[in-house]
Order: structure tokens, then C-alpha cells, then sequence
């Protein structure tokens, strides 16, 4: 298999984990690359349902080595709570570790994220205030903390004081909100830092000898295409890059190293937080596909929030599959629409009077209106299918369509959340 990335084209919550956890049992090594906590994973299999976060969706077989490369955002404490509810849920201890140059989520990342929204009020961005974009604001401002500083108490507590000292300003002055210490900061982390200890190591090293023993390596994305800060929706977007491309950055895989590109797209639209979205749907069928979607529902694993429902749109999703480089899609979630007569599925957007097939930026997004072509439902139950021939012909069809449409070809179809549920075509 070599380098895989898999990957959102989407708004996130295409189905990555499960896509992952399907296709990991051939791997040796799954590696997040970007993001933090703040968004999840549902992956059901013969082990049970787990709502993953941080840890890497190949932690339910014993032998993949599963890593968070340099450029995730890790909240050691999330980390730790994460990995001792897999194992209370009975899962083999995975091998697990955390790059020594990844950086690590201070609370008051977190503090500033909610401060931030409070203070933003009806003009939020819908975080998840899970301290990312202040994570990757000190990242890139360079007073971040990387993982291997935890354990050199002196340059610590040197660095984290010199980050306050801009932070105390802003929460005296902007926030009305207490000042804080580093020595508050670190006692706040203290109970963590000897417990993660184990799993720091120079994932660069590991990634160097796995590449040399040609081992087979999964490049796990979070989120999708639309929520990049470069390509996306911006501002609507995640602080960190989504895109396959970026995964030799935060993975540290060479460029050339990747071969394959999976983009897992959903059969229908979803999305979480603000933003424009030219599809949703805000009457009943919106809320029957909320309610029929996903294996729950369409509610946030992370959040809970119900999510935004729409159509397919072809327009985002040829754009999100061309900038993630896609050699390859997964289209997830077909069995949802199983209900359905006739499935509506955006061709083109209007906009100023002309149409487009070319997804523009954020803020003619918002002037964009769908143009719609219907499909015919198949109306019957695929959940058992295995075989693509075996699928209905207006479900052969519905798939047929988009990948003619965008170009790329449909080499997975997965008809139900669980491990199996999955056609290979
Ligand atoms: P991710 O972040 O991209 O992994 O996506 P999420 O886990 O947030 O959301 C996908 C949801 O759809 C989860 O509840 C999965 O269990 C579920 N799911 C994934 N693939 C399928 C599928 O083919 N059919 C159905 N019905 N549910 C699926």
C-alpha cells in the first residue's frame, strides 16, 4: 500500500475514522498529522462504539504503531483520558506515541478560545473552544510549547511567562478576566506530564525507518477540504491544514512519499458551526436526513451540536477532491439515502446570474444558490450489499453519476458505520 492519506473533501464528518479503521488492519503505521481535540470520530466495530478525538483511528489493532506527528495540537490531559476510556472499554493497549516536537494545548488556549466566542457573541465562528486557533496562533507567533519543553521545569516556566506577559494584557484588558502565572499554568499541567512521559518520542525517526522498510503507512486527516484556512470556507475554517499536502509537514512524510490520496466524501451534506453552506436544507427533509444520518444521527462526536444538513453538492465536493490531490474517493454513507424517491444532488451554483461549476471564495459562497438535478431513490435496504454489482441500479447510478461527474474514481463505497460495511469496487 506505501503512503496513503485519507483524508476529508467535505466539511468533516465524511466517515475518516471508519474509513481508517477499515483499511488500518493492512497497515503498520497510522499517523495524525494536523488538529487537535476538537473534532471527532465515531468507529464502530466487532470491539464495540468509540468516539476517537486525538488518538489515531488505528488503535484497535494491536500492531499498528499509531502516531501524532509534529503538526497536531495535543492536549495531554484529552490524550490521556482518551486512552485510559479505550482501555477501560476493554481494547489491547495500542502502541501509541506523540512527537517530542509536537505542540502541546496550555488551558488557557482553551480559556482565550471561550473568552474570545463569549466576547464575538452573535458573530461567532462556532468553536468548539477546544483552544485550537489560539493553539495555532502561538505556534506560528512562536511562543508556543513543544512537547519535549514539558520536561525542562526551568525553560518551562521561562517560556510560558514570557508568553503571558502579552496574554495578561489582553485578559486584564479585552476579557476583564483574572491574570494568570506560569506557576499556576504548570501546576495545572503537572499531573500529566510524568503520565505522557512513555509516549513522547522523535516520531521523525520512526517515520524514517518505517519508510526504508517500506512499511505500510495511513496519513489521517481531520476535518475535510472546505474547512482548510488556505482553500476553505475562511474564517469559517480549522487553524491548521487539512489537506493531504500538508500531511508531509505534520507528519514529516517526504513529498514523494505519498502514493495515494483516499478523499472520503459523503453520499449527502453535512456541516458543523457557521459558515456558508450553498445546499442546506432548513425545512423537514433536512431534518429527516439529520435524523436518518450518520449512525446516530447527525450530531457532533466532540460536541453533540446538530449538524447542518444538505444535498450533495457536487460544486464543493470536485473542488474539495482536486485540492486534497485525491487519486481516489471513499463515497460514505450511501445507505442513508435509502429512504428517499428521488435525491436531489446540486450540479451548479447561481450566482450574479451566471452559473458556475467552480466553487468561489467565502464571500461569493454567500450569494450562491444550488441548481439541482434529481436522481431516482432505489428505496431498498443495502446495508448487507458487498459487491457494487449487487447494489441497486439507481444506487449503481447515483455513484456512477458523481464520479463521472467529478472525475476521480470511486474505488470504496461504504453502506453502514460498522468495520464491514464497506464494497470495494
Ligand atoms: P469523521 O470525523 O470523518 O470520521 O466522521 P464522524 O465519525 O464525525 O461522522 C461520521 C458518522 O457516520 C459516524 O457516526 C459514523 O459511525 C457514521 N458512518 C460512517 N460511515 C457510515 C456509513 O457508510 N453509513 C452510515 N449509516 N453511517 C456511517
Amino acid at each position: 500500500m506505501g503512503v496513503t492519506a485519507i483524508v476529508g473533501a467535505n466539511w468533516g464528518d465524511e466517515g475518516k475514522g471508519k474509513m481508517i479503521d477499515s483499511l488500518a488492519s493492512h497497515s503498520d503505521l497510522v499517523i495524525r498529522f494536523q488538529g487537535g481535540n476538537n473534532a471527532g470520530h465515531t468507529v464502530i466495530n466487532d470491539q464495540g462504539r468509540f468516539a476517537l478525538h486525538l488518538l489515531p483511528s488505528g488503535v484497535f489493532y494491536p500492531n499498528v504503531l499509531n502516531l501524532l506527528g509534529p503538526g497536531v495540537a495535543v492536549n495531554i490531559k484529552a490524550f490521556l483520558e482518551e486512552y485510559q476510556t479505550l482501555i477501560r472499554q476493554g481494547i489491547t493497549k495500542p502502541q501509541l506515541g506523540i512527537s517530542n516536537r509536537a505542540q502541546v494545548v496550555l488551558p488557557y488556549h482553551k480559556l482565550f478560545d471561550e473568552l474570545e466566542e463569549q466576547r464575538l457573541a452573535d458573530r461567532q465562528f462556532g468553536s468548539t473552544k477546544s483552544g485550537i486557533a489560539p493553539f495555532y496562533s502561538d505556534k506560528y507567533l512562536k511562543i508556543g510549547i513543544q512537547v519535549a519543553d514539558l520536561f525542562d521545569r526551568e525553560s518551562l516556566t521561562e517560556k510560558i511567562g514570557r508568553a503571558l506577559e502579552q496574554k495578561n494584557i489582553l485578559l486584564a484588558n479585552l476579557y476583564q478576566h483574572a491574570t494568570l502565572t506560569a506557576k499556576d499554568i504548570i501546576a495545572e499541567l503537572d499531573p500529566y506530564i510524568a503520565q505522557i512521559e512513555p509516549f513522547v518520542c522523535d516520531t521523525n525517526q520512526l517515520v524514517q525507518q518505517a519508510l526504508r522498510a517500506k512499511k505500510d503507512i495511513i496519513l489521517e486527516g481531520q476535518l475535510g477540504a472546505l474547512r482548510d484556512p488556505d482553500h476553505g470556507i475562511y474564517p469559517f475554517t480549522t487553524s491548521s491544514s487539512t489537506l493531504a499536502g500538508f500531511a508531509t509537514v505534520g507528519a514529516g512524510i517526504p513529498p514523494h512519499a505519498i502514493t495515494r490520496i483516499i478523499a472520503v466524501v459523503k453520499a449527502y451534506s453535512s456541516c458543523v458551526g457557521a459558515g456558508p453552506f450553498v445546499t442546506e436544507l432548513f425545512d423537514k427533509a433536512g431534518d429527516e436526513l439529520r435524523s436518518r444520518g450518520g449512525d446516530k444521527g447527525e450530531y457532533g462526536a466532540t460536541t453533540g451540536r446538530p449538524r447542518r444538513m444538505g444535498w450533495f453538492d457536487l460544486v464543493a465536493t470536485r473542488y474539495g477532491c482536486h485540492v486534497q490531490g485525491a487519486t481516489e474517493i471513499a463515497l460514505t454513507l450511501l445507505d442513508v439515502l435509502s429512504y428517499l424517491d428521488e435525491i436531489p444532488v446540486c450540479v451548479q451554483y447561481e450566482l450574479d446570474g451566471n452559473q458556475t461549476d467552480y466553487f468561489p471564495s467565502t464571500t461569493r459562497l454567500n450569494k450562491s444558490k444550488p441548481r439541482y438535478k434529481i436522481l431516482k431513490g432505489w428505496k431498498q435496504d443495502i446495508t448487507q450489499v458487498r459487491e457494487f454489482s449487487q447494489l441497486p441500479q439507481a444506487a449503481q447510478d447515483y455513484v456512477k453519476f458523481i464520479e463521472q461527474e467529478i472525475e476521480i474514481p470511486i474505488r470504496w463505497i461504504s453502506v453502514g458505520p460498522h468495520r464491514d460495511s464497506l464494497i470495494r469496487r
